[in-house]
């Protein structure tokens, strides 16, 4: 891409040079922060070998609570060429991970498509797209054939919390469309004997402090505009208040309480979702990765 970048919904129309910068907070080039197998994904994702995951620098939305802000906000990695990622790829595939994690892959779009087309007829795992849900239609219509898993987040109902967590006032618009899309290309979820993921949509929800009723919308919003079967639902309560006692939103500063969990589980049991569950061990930040 040559031009100035609209890859993503932010639209900012920059040309992504250190001199000028977009929301993202990226330049042109590819910005690698982790490449390694990862145990703690959902478990047809994790399997017992691991997913590949690739954390990339930078991120298109920016949440103020983000657990991996060394990474998404302070941009710290390191530039790859096309050559070395896909040969990083390949080095992660070599090791028997179960599949090729693609973590924020969002504001790369454009630039890992190439990157997808050599690697793709190499490996016989499937690629995961695992994305903060913030991404244009036209942009995953692209990665059409390339893309075997969408692990989007749906993170808000509510346009005020978006726009005061994220800055992205039309978040659940876009994300509505941008599960969509995602869909529509992969279909009903298929799994193998052991019960790995090898194609399908999990859509992934935080429920954060304070933000009880705006997760049951969310969920009640994804059975509305899902077949219930169609997807699975991955309702994290990892949420740790760390990351966000610099930020003037109080409800952040604790911890998600039981209550909160248990009655938007209850809600996603009532309208009949299937999906993974974490449990209150998970809310620690020894779950963060060491970046
Ligand atoms: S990818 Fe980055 S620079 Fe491009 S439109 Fe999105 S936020 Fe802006």
């Amino acid at each position: 891409m040559n031009g100035s970048c609209n890859q993503c919904p932010r639209q900012c129309g920059t040309h992504r040079t250190s001199d000028s910068l977009g929301f993202c907070g990226i330049p042109m080039d590819i910005y690698v922060a982790r490449c390694a197998p990862h145990l703690w994904e959902e478990p047809p994702i994790s399997g017992t070998r691991g997913s590949g995951t690739v954390f990339f620098s930078g991120c298109n939305l920016r949440c103020v609570f983000c657990q991996n802000a060394v990474i998404s906000r302070d941009c710290k990695g390191t530039p790859v060429t096309r050559e070395e990622l896909c040969s990083m790829i390949l080095a992660l595939t070599e090791q028997g991970v179960h599949n090729i994690n693609l973590v924020t892959p969002t504001h790369y779009t454009e630039q890992l498509i190439p990157v997808l087309e050599k690697v793709k007829p190499k490996i016989n795992i499937p690629i995961v797209w695992n994305s903060s849900g913030y991404e244009a239609v036209s942009a995953l219509r692209r990665l059409e054939g390339l893309v075997d898993i969408y692990l989007p987040d749906f993170k808000y109902m509510s346009s005020d919390l978006s726009a005061s967590y994220s800055k992205a006032p039309d978040y659940a618009q876009v994300a509505t469309e941008a599960v969509l899309e995602m869909y529509r290309q992969v279909g009903m979820p298929t799994f193998d004997e052991k019960g790995l993921m090898k194609k399908g949509l999990i859509v992934r929800h935080l429920i954060l402090p304070g933000c009880r009723k705006d997760s049951m919308e969310v969920v009640r919003h994804l059975a509305d505009i899902l077949p219930s079967d169609g997807f699975k639902l991955s309702l994290m309560r990892q949420y740790t208040p760390e990351f966000a006692l610099h930020t003037p939103f109080k409800n952040l500063h604790r911890q998600l309480t039981d209550f909160e969990y248990s009655s938007v589980m209850d809600e996603a049991l009532r309208l009949g979702l299937d999906g993974y569950m974490q449990g209150k061990e998970s809310a620690t930040t020894k779950f963060t990765p060491d970046f």
